[in-house]
């Protein structure tokens, strides 16, 4: 295992962890590494420092870098699928049929296609994320994990977590590692994006509606967002499905109201999983969707986030048809894609299944699902094949290479939980930003990254699921 920038006599030096810890809890609060307790959500007396690591981790240079240059293809990529109708109702057609939410967003996605687009001002903000993938030879390469198209969070909180490791570095003495710290600040480039986009929706007084959860445990992370709009002069209010419901209306020309105020933009933090919907929220959806407000993401936009697209771009000839002149451009994105398969019915989906089973602990079942802990592993896959794998039940997943990262040593901090050595494994994310309008791209950036790190005890999961916490990369 490798023991990373850190060295293993100061991870092992109790008495100065121990010291370290209360000086990086402290210094988490200082610079508002902020979260809301789960035992109130909705209560902003009662914050704690949102779960980081206590040192930041090793990422090798150049696949760092490969994964920030890479991002400005992604955005083009996921903008060119969420303007073609065919390629949708093709990729996702085995999908539908068996996953109801999946289903339902699509009925939108073809609601707003037979009434036609009210608006040509289109806004991405996604992440896609990236695992390293360590080979038995000992070489390393980037592998992307996926990419969120929606509600992509700890854009807010990843801008502040830089101070306080280098803050935590300083006083353990390591004053080399701590000029490594990267500076980060993905908040100003998703703010500098939704600002474009407000800006060419031209109404001054027209908002920027954050759609959130009724659990706001993550408000902070959105607050970064908020409050550099608010900087700019433009008006944000937080919304509820619920409250878009109950308040929303749509005039002759389209235009999106929620109460009083014209609505500019929808930033959609919620709507990513079946849980997230009543039937009075899938009623406001649409109704956002069929709108003149820019949508971040349109549903269009959503859909090109799903895995079985990731799956069915990785096919001969595929990424070829979304890059006719480019070939450098599918060379560099097909770089970073794992082996991907489908579970549909025929002699591939065979192949996938009779593959699983046999070597189960080589791959994940991933089923349409957002917001971790929905994956299948080892034992587990073999467990549900045999279930699914006769009907068209199984088509609801697709089968994914399992990624091997090289184990690191270090302290997860999270409130309320006792700290000890872990063996830790890193996730990369690069934020992408871009705006469109009509068929101009005005603006298309990688704004940031994100690295989360979790416990090799954990398969699955992310921050917001309680499993991975914050971190930075220290390149080498
Ligand atoms: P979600 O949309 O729920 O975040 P992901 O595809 O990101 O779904 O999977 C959740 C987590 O599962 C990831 O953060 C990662 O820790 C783990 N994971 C997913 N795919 C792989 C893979 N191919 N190899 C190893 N771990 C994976
Ligand atoms: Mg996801
Ligand atoms: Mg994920």
């Amino acid at each position: 295992m490798a023991s990373g920038s850190i060295p293993e006599q100061l991870l092992m030096n109790d008495e100065l962890i121990r010291s370290l810890i209360e000086v990086a809890k402290d210094t988490a609060l200082l610079h508002g590494v902020l979260m809301r307790t789960t035992e109130s959500p909705n209560f902003p007396e009662v914050v704690t420092h949102a779960p980081f690591t206590l040192f930041p981790s090793p990422v090798p240079k150049g696949l760092f870098e490969q994964a920030l240059k890479v991002q400005t293809l992604f955005n083009q990529l996921v903008d060119r699928i969420s303007q073609d109708p065919c390629f949708l109702e093709e990729a996702l057609a085995s999908t539908i049929k068996v996953d109801k939410f999946t289903a339902r967003l699509f009925d939108i996605y073809r609601h707003v296609l037979k009434e036609g687009r009210s608006q040509s001002i289109v806004l991405g903000l996604n992440r896609s994320d990236y695992m390293v993938d360590q080979r038995p030879d000992g070489s390393t390469s980037l592998k992307q994990i996926e990419i969120n198209t929606i509600a992509a969070s700890f854009g807010g909180l990843s801008s502040q977590t830089p101070a306080v490791h280098r803050h935590i570095l300083k006083v353990a003495g390591l004053l080399e590692e701590q000029k490594k710290v990267l500076n980060n600040d993905p908040a100003a480039g998703l703010a500098a994006a939704l600002a474009k986009a407000w800006q060419l929706y031209g109404s001054e007084r027209a908002v920027v509606m954050f759609l959130v959860e009724d659990v706001q445990t993550n408000i902070y992370d959105h607050r970064y967002i908020e409050n550099e709009l608010w900087r700019r002069n433009i008006p944000v209010i937080r919304r509820r499905f619920d409250d878009v419901f109950d308040t929303g209306s749509l005039d002759s020309d389209k235009r999106l109201f929620v109460g009083s105020q014209e609505v500019a933009i929808v930033y959609f933090r919620n709507g990513y999983m079946p849980q997230n919907y009543t039937e009075q929220s899938w009623e406001a959806r649409l109704m956002m969707e069929r709108s003149k407000a820019v949508k971040c993401p349109d549903i269009s936009t959503h859909l090109a986030g799903t895995k079985k697209v990731q799956q069915v771009l990785t096919q001969p000839g595929v990424l070829e048809k979304f890059f006719p002149d480019d070939p450098e451009a599918v060379t560099q994105i097909r770089a970073t894609f794992a082996g991907l398969y489908t579970l549909d019915m025929g002699a591939e989906g065979e192949k996938t299944v009779a593959m699983a089973l046999e070597k189960p602990d080589q791959f994940v079942l991933k089923p349409q699902r957002e917001g971790g802990g929905n994956n299948v592993y080892g034992a587990d896959i073999c467990r549900v094949l045999e279930k699914v794998k006769g009907g068209s039940e199984r088509m609801a997943y697709i089968l994914m290479d399992k990624i091997f990262p090289q184990p690191v040593q270090n302290y997860l901090l999270r409130q309320g939980t006792p700290v000890k050595l872990s063996t830790c494994i890193s996730e990369l994310g690069a934020f992408g930003a871009y705006v469109r309008q009509g068929t101009e791209m005005l603006l298309n950036e990688c704004v940031g990254h994100l690295l989360r790190t979790k416990s090799i005890e954990h398969a699955d999961g992310g921050v917001a699921a309680g499993v991975a916490v914050l971190d930075n990369p220290l390149l080498f």
